[in-house]
């Protein structure tokens, strides 16, 4: 009995650490687009550094470390929440870091010729997960409602918050393994990915927030939500996909040229 009212006790601790992440399957998502679209040189780069593992292996690296207190640095790094109305610049940039500033990071250590192979193996996983975590627009979000945690709904018959129906309710249920939803997603031209690929972090943030405006705007607190929503949203959440794994795919061509 003690220890149940113990578990009770701790259980809104445990949730609070580990708040929910855009699906595993998604980033896995990500990663396996990026594979696709990597050049010669970042390829073999990428199967030196991880030794025989894919980018969609090592995508969900990021949150499967949170549990280690070592890497508690990191959390931070897996979003970013300020005003909607206003550019990332315009406001002041949160010292434990973000998912830009940890994307630059990342970017950083990898172009660093001196840095260890052990180094280059932790940043290049890490890197594959962030790249996936701001392409989810509620890691885009508002600080007052922790990018959708507080806005309570109800999936289903099942409780759950706008963030959570975007990082894994819509994926999970659709119930499609990472390579069959990879290989489902629209084909894009050369051009379209060419287009995504435009642009650096920030203007990626920015053109997020804009998704992230209209999936805040997508529900009523406590709202009911049903097979409408996904059917409404499913196109904007694999775009989403898309553009985290050929931008992915971008950072990792620029840097390893
Ligand atoms: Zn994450």
């Amino acid at each position: 009995m003690r220890i149940y009212f113990l578990l009770l006790l701790l259980l809104p601790s445990l949730c609070w650490s580990n708040p929910p992440v855009w699906s595993r399957t998604g980033h896995r998502v990500v990663g396996e687009v990026a594979q696709e679209h990597l050049s010669r040189k970042a390829r073999k780069a990428v199967a030196r550094l991880l030794g025989g593992e894919t980018l969609a292996e090592v995508s969900n690296f990021a949150d499967d470390i949170k549990s280690d207190t070592t890497y508690r640095g990191y959390s931070p790094w897996h979003y970013v929440n300020f005003p909607l109305d206003k550019a990332y610049t315009e406001v002041d940039p949160s010292p434990y870091g973000d998912v830009v500033t940890g994307i630059r990071k990342c970017t950083e250590v990898l172009k660093d010729p001196d840095a260890s192979r052990d180094q280059q193996v932790f940043y290049l996983k890490m890197l594959v997960h962030l790249v996936g975590d701001m392409h989810q627009p509620l890691h885009v979000g508002r600080a007052e409602d922790r990018g959708g945690n507080d806005i309570q709904l109800q999936y289903f018959d099942r409780g759950t918050n706008l963030h959570r129906l975007w990082d894994s309710n819509l994926i999970d249920d659709y119930g499609m393994s990472y390579t069959e939803l990879a290989q489902s997603l629209p084909r894009w031209s050369k051009a379209q990915i060419k287009a995504a690929q435009q642009g650096d972090v920030l203007d990626w943030v920015e053109e997020i927030q804009e998704v992230t405006r209209g999936v805040y705007g997508s529900v009523n607190t406590g709202e009911k939500i049903y097979y409408a929503y996904r059917y409404t949203w499913w196109d904007t959440l694999e775009e989403q996909l898309l553009l985290g794994g050929v931008r992915l795919a971008a950072v990792l061509n620029e840097i390893y040229g």
